[in-house]
């Protein structure tokens, strides 16, 4: 069992490389180092990828545009642009899959899940499929891969229920790891100066709503699903964790998993240790200017998000007051 006191699950920080083709070589042997080391501990069970690391941003931006445009179901609509791209950029495409497949395998055989960061919704769509094509290969009697649904994307509900179908369908286990998402001004930003529809919920209770009903969905349906409860938001932990025991659910069932970053909400996720529910903090690490993008965004998002970060500070202070005796 794990205890959240030394619990991680580590992330190298390399997102957006643009170190080439030798670049994101080195990182997928980097993922593999993470990996092996994960294995050699006995209170880390997850690795987190994020596929800019090891392809082209614009190459996903391009499979993506494409996709958008084409008809058909996620998988449908990605095996028929994979096979209109140009002859370059097929094998280039290609060896982005084997560089997967190989994170994957080392990952299936040294029993590490591996979870697949979300990013910007520009570039998600062939993450996705990329990622549900891994959980197919992988995931056909434990949940090996994981994908990141960001529910602050108003269409991710539907889409997390969609990839549930295909799992069933395909007899798979799904992995999720629900988050709200990280990329909101940005989101909102690009979507305004290039005049689409933001993909971004109208408001927080929105996103609370869907975050909320995806942790429910998620839990009504652990058999066939196995998901990651990746928040701060108290309300949503709570949730969770009642919706297990209302669901006469063990606290360490194997589907489900709670998370926080490190560095913030110990209270959260020594409080869920304690009461024997699987808890991990998320560690980013790697070149500095590699996490400087991570780290600025969770800068931005304590300054914009003052709910977290305010409970944080008070409970800060009180704890200081009570040791001051
Ligand atoms: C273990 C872990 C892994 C993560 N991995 C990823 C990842 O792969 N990809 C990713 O994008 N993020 C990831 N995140 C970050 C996550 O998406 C959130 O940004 C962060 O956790 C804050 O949300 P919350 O649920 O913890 O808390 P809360 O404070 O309850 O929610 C804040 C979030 O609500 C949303 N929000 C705030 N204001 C509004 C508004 N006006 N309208 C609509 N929505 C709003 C935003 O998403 C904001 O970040 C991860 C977080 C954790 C803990």
């Amino acid at each position: 069992m794990l205890h959240a006191r030394d619990g991680k699950f580590i992330d190298n920080g390399v997102e957006g490389g643009d170190d080439g083709e030798d670049g994101y070589d080195k990182a997928t042997e980097e993922f593999i180092k993470v990996i092996t080391y994960a294995a050699s501990q006995d209170n880390i069970p997850f690795m987190s990828i994020k596929v800019t690391g090891i392809v082209r941003f614009s190459l996903l931006e391009k499979l993506d545009a494409s996709m958008h445009n084409s008809e058909g179901t996620l998988m449908n609509r990605y095996n028929q642009i994979v096979q209109s791209l140009n002859k370059e950029e097929k094998e280039e495409w290609e060896r982005a899959v084997k560089r997967m497949l190989q994170i994957c395998t080392v990952a299936n055989e040294k029993k590490i899940g591996v979870l697949v960061d979300a990013e910007e919704s520009w570039i998600q769509d062939p993450v996705d499929a990329l990622t549900l094509s891994m959980m197919d290969t992988f995931n056909k009697t434990k949940a090996v891969v994981y994908n990141t649904i960001q529910l602050y994307r108003h269409d991710r509900l539907s889409f997390l229920k969609d990839c549930f179908k295909a799992a069933t369908k395909r007899n798979f286990i799904l992995g999720a790891k629900l988050v709200r998402g990280a990329y909101m001004d940005k989101e909102r930003k690009r979507a305004a100066s290039m005049g689409y529809p933001s993909p971004i919920q109208p408001d927080k209770n929105s996103t609370d709503r869907d975050y909320d009903e995806a942790v429910s969905f998620s839990i009504d349906n652990l058999g066939t699903l196995a998901t990651i409860v990746a928040t701060h938001n108290e309300e949503s932990n709570l949730l969770a964790t009642q919706l297990l025991d209302s669901n006469k659910l063990a606290h360490d069932h194997p589907h489900i998993h709670f998370s926080q970053l490190y560095g913030m909400s110990d209270n959260i996720t020594f409080n869920l240790a304690k009461e024997g529910f699987s808890v991990s903090k998320y560690l980013p690490f790697g070149p500095i200017k590699d996490v400087v993008p991570y780290l600025m965004r969770r800068a931005q998002e304590n300054s914009s998000v003052s709910g977290q970060t305010g409970r944080e500070l008070g409970l800060i202070k009180k704890e200081l007051k009570r040791r001051k005796g």
